[in-house]
């Protein structure tokens, strides 16, 4: 037989496939996954994101319409709206940042412990909108950004939307283990 053309059969291979199939008893083989702390850590933190409880104008009347039966926000573990920063990590500008508020929401965010993301909801919040005058700011210059939502003011779904785009940019984040024991 020329060998350069012989390619075993995997069955011809001892112990190929019940090396690690045999180990698992098999009470346990339907009920044990594997996988990596940092998916593990992303899973948990995606499906129990608290968002802080704060409006800045009438977008925000579209951000509690989501906790409502109707829209029930509750489907993506993100309805534990908490009344401080401390206990928050993702916070909705729903509306119109004015310069006199930029430093509050700077401070608010800042009292968030790590890690925190922010959704901008509204043309307001992204660009001061139709308002577009001296006494706005849009909330990217005052504090980073994850995810924008368009519209005046944007339905609910499309807040739930973003929090689900949220949700994967949270799963797909790397290196999360490090970061958590202040390795990174
Ligand atoms: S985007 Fe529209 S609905 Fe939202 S705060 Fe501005 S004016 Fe109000």
């Amino acid at each position: 037989m020329d060998l350069k053309e012989y390619r075993p059969q995997l069955e011809e291979v001892p112990g190929l496939f019940d090396r690690i199939d045999g180990d698992v008893p098999p009470e346990l083989a339907e009920t044990v996954l594997t996988t990596t702390v940092d998916m593990a850590i992303n899973w948990a933190r995606k499906n129990s994101i608290w968002p802080m409880a704060f409006g800045l104008a009438c977008c925000a009347i579209e951000m509690m319409a989501v906790v409502g039966p109707r829209f029930d926000l509750s489907r993506f573990g993100a309805e534990v709206f908490r009344g401080s920063p401390r206990q928050a990590d993702l916070m909705i500008i729903a509306g119109r940042v004015s310069n006199k508020m930029a430093p509050v929401v700077q401070k608010l965010y800042q009292q968030m412990p790590e890690p925190r993301w922010v959704i901008s909801m509204g043309a307001c919040a992204t660009s001061t909108g139709v308002f577009s005058n001296y006494a706005l700011i849009p909330v990217n210059q005052i504090i980073p950004v994850d995810i924008y939502v368009p519209g005046c003011p944007p339905r609910p779904e499309q807040l739930i939307y973003a929090i689900t785009l949220l949700q994967k940019k949270i799963e797909s984040s790397r290196g999360t283990a490090l970061k958590v024991l202040n390795l990174a």
